[in-house]
């Protein structure tokens, strides 16, 4: 065969083999589009475990009818312009791929109005590569994307897809760790038009505890410690399990930096090491926190998913951890022995 440019569609339906693996990483894409656009309420509506439908809705700054086939299209994005943006990374996406990948494997609608349109308009693509045909629809300022038929033009990747319940799970398990992330955001989530979730905007620390609950559980919060450490720039807050508390609750590893989603090896190693200094076994550990850090300090560019980061002082980052989580189990014990002397 001899070298040939491919078709846009199917370079993005390659690239979409990255971003868009189930319903439940579409969802994850399509809501961080949400809170990049400044949402505080994103409603997500899902059908037969996300193969049918995905409506996720915001009201966010929404799309201005002249960019909503940019939207679409493949390394189109609001959210960098340079190399030097790419340094300092703020938003959760950035490469401009997640609507051109994901509307290039199903039938997307989009529809959006900002707040200078008088009225809405809808996009409508279908594994596309031709223009996109707009449409007046009626919504309110911010944005609804449907996505129908998932994976219907990619027979082998459709056959992948699990039960439903199982997609739905991985949508129900993705959204407890967002709503972890952005507790100042209500979201509902609906399963066949019956709701599921309901975590409601959060403030006060009590109800923080309570979203806390809706999404870890009531014996999670009843063994958590708190954590607070501040240093320079770096910041560590969140819970953490006690060593008791931890066997039963190991499925709680929520760790966030920045606001973004991590499953980050150096963190991870530097939980374990302070359960194994307080003599707890490093087995297990259960803990929801969050770690800020100047974003000039940490690369997110590293995992197409963006699951790992690379600090430039991984030593600092790991010690200041290792030093948060080491004070909080020391400060749980006392207070234990303290409740036992009493
Ligand atoms: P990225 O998020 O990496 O920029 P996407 O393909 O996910 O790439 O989105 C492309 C662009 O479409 C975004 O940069 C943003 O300008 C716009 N966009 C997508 N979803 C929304 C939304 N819910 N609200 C407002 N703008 C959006
Ligand atoms: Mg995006």
């Amino acid at each position: 065969m001899p070298i040939q440019i491919l078709p846009a569609r199917l370079a993005n339906q390659i690239a979409a083999g990255e971003v868009v693996e189930r319903p439940a990483s579409v969802v994850k894409e399509l809501v961080e589009n949400s809170l990049d656009a400044g949402a505080t309420r994103i409603d997500i509506d899902i059908d037969r475990g996300g193969s049918r439908t995905i409506r996720i809705r915001d009201n966010g700054k929404g799309i201005a009818k002249d960019e909503l086939g940019l939207a679409l299209s493949r390394h189109a994005t609001s959210k960098i312009s340079s190399l030097d943006d790419l340094e300092a990374i703020v938003s959760l996406g950035f490469r401009g791929e997640a609507l051109a990948s994901i509307s290039s494997v199903s039938r997307l609608t989009l529809t959006s109005r900002t707040a200078t349109q008088e009225e809405a308009w809808s996009a409508y693509a279908e594994g596309r590569d031709m223009d996109v045909q707009l449409k007046p629809a009626a919504h309110p300022i911010g944005t609804t994307i449907e996505v129908l038929d998932l994976f219907f033009n990619t027979p082998a990747r459709r056959k992948f897809l699990r039960t439903e319940k199982t997609e739905f799970n991985h949508i129900d398990e993705l959204l407890k760790r967002i709503a972890l992330s952005r507790f100042d955001v209500s979201i509902t989530l609906r399963h066949n038009g019956k709701t599921i979730r309901q975590y409601r905007a959060s403030q006060t620390q009590i109800q923080k505890e309570r979203r806390l609950v809706s999404a870890c559980g009531q014996s999670f919060l009843q063994h958590a410690l708190a954590v607070e450490l501040e240093h320079g720039d770096l910041k560590l807050s969140g819970w953490i399990c006690t060593p008791q508390g931890s066997r039963s609750q190991n499925d709680v590893q929520y760790c966030y930096v920045n606001g973004r989603m991590m499953k980050d090896k150096l963190i991870n190693h530097a939980i374990r090491q302070a359960y194994e200094a307080n003599l707890a076994s490093d087995q297990y550990s259960a803990y929801v926190l969050f770690i800020e850090v100047d974003p000039h300090q940490v690369d997110v560019n590293v995992h197409p998913a963006k699951h790992e980061v690379r600090f430039h002082q991984a030593r600092l980052v790991h010690d200041f951890i290792y030093q948060g989580i080491q004070s909080a189990l020391q400060q749980g014990a006392m207070d234990d022995q303290q409740s036992y002397h009493a």
